[in-house]
């Protein structure tokens, strides 16, 4: 019996500037890279006064606040043009993933050649070009701010699905938590959950390392600890804070080894049928904690453990009363999934995250899981 491969590589190229107020200095930090800044949001975060303020703050930005929920090639196209056509040398992306992830590839495609649709659906390769960028997460979940990938909607092409660069790392990440004071109830639920699918995919995934690991277990137990505190109470500045912290080390403890079977099948759940990215990992990450818990061994007792818990199925039940407190969905049937719909949805849920999954997932054990799920 050969022993599993100990040769891994870990590295984080981004800085991280973490704390209550940190936003003050993101002029100083923007000055360091440019001279013309593009602020990015979307049109919700464009009307909040703190935006105003950041902007204001931002000697000569522009602002550009027609990012989509989930983000589409045609905006990343669109951002693209109008930092080429204003001559910015610097992106700050302020709010959820979706206006990092559509920074992130904006800031490639500015400098390089097209449409981002030739990299994201048609297999061109970036050549590692792009301006220099500042992520400034409002929410508490997608972990974006530290890793080199960008979710993009390409819905004509009919295609929902990372696109992952090394150029992709933001080069500074400001992550203040009075930032996310004022995100709703279900979106702290929805990216809460996504950051705790993040490191459960981490840990669990095929290329899984020491020091992503040690990172995913102590998100575990910062999200069991506090994401209940911030569903009751969005006003509990120190949970917030923990939750910054958790979708901070989520993202580090995912961006290498990669996630795994609850992220292949969020992306049909998310463009299909309109899910958030946090609503459609949470869909079945109780369920494949349940799956993948007889290939976990020893490993699956230290994940329950770091949440206080003592078994897998433990953790599962945790999670599903999680989506309860918070109202997600806990049923296909519930966000429109009919039986009819299950051969299909499994079909599209064969991303090749799958193959990342510990154990094993064929096409009738996820049929037969989803329509368990009805
Ligand atoms: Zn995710």
């Amino acid at each position: 019996m050969g022993r599993r491969s100990e040769v891994w590589i870990y590295k984080q190229p981004t800085e991280v500037n973490f704390g209550i107020g940190v936003r003050k200095t993101l002029s100083e930090i923007v000055e360091r890279f440019g001279k013309k800044p593009v602020l990015v949001t979307d049109a919700a975060l464009a009307e909040f006064p703190m935006t105003n303020g950041i902007l204001a703050n931002l000697q000569g930005a522009l602002l550009f606040s027609e990012v989509e929920p989930n983000p589409t090639v045609k905006s990343v196209d669109r951002l693209a043009e109008i930092i080429r056509d204003n001559h910015c040398d610097v992106i700050a992306a302020l709010g959820g993933g979706s206006s990092l992830d559509c920074a992130k590839a904006a800031g490639a495609v500015a400098v390089q050649e097209g449409s981002i649709r030739a990299y994201h659906s048609q297999g061109k390769k970036l050549d590692g070009r792009r301006l220099p960028l500042i992520a400034i997460p409002t929410t508490a979940g997608t972990g974006s701010e530290v890793t080199p990938i960008s979710v993009l909607d390409d819905s004509e092409g009919g295609i929902k699905a990372p696109l992952a660069h090394d150029s992709f790392f933001p080069n500074v990440a400001v992550i203040d938590p009075e930032l996310t004071l004022t995100l709703p109830r279900y979106q702290t639920a929805c990216t809460g959950l996504d950051a705790l699918a993040h490191a459960i995919e981490g840990y669990w995934s095929k290329n899984h390392q020491p020091i992503c690991d040690v990172l995913a277990l102590e998100t575990v137990r910062l999200v069991l600890a506090n994401l209940p505190k911030v569903i009751a109470d969005g006003a509990d500045i120190v949970a917030r804070e923990n939750m910054c912290r958790a979708a901070l080390m989520g993202g580090m403890a995912f961006q290498l080894p990669k996630n795994a079977a609850v992220h292949a099948c969020s992306f049909p759940l998310s463009s299909r049928y309109h899910q958030p990215h946090g609503a459609a990992c949470a869909m079945t990450l109780d369920h494949f904690i349940r799956f993948n818990a007889p290939a976990m061994g020893d490993r699956g007792i230290a994940l329950a453990r770091a949440g206080g818990l003592e078994t897998m199925e433990a953790l599962a039940d945790v999670v599903h009363q999680l989506k309860v407190q918070a109202g997600l969905p806990v049923k296909l049937s519930e966000i429109g999934v009919t039986a009819s719909e299950i051969d299909a949805l499994t079909d599209a849920s064969f991303h090749p995250l799958m193959n990342n999954n510990p154990r094993e997932v064929t096409p009738g054990e996820l049929r037969s899981l989803y329509a368990q799920m009805l």
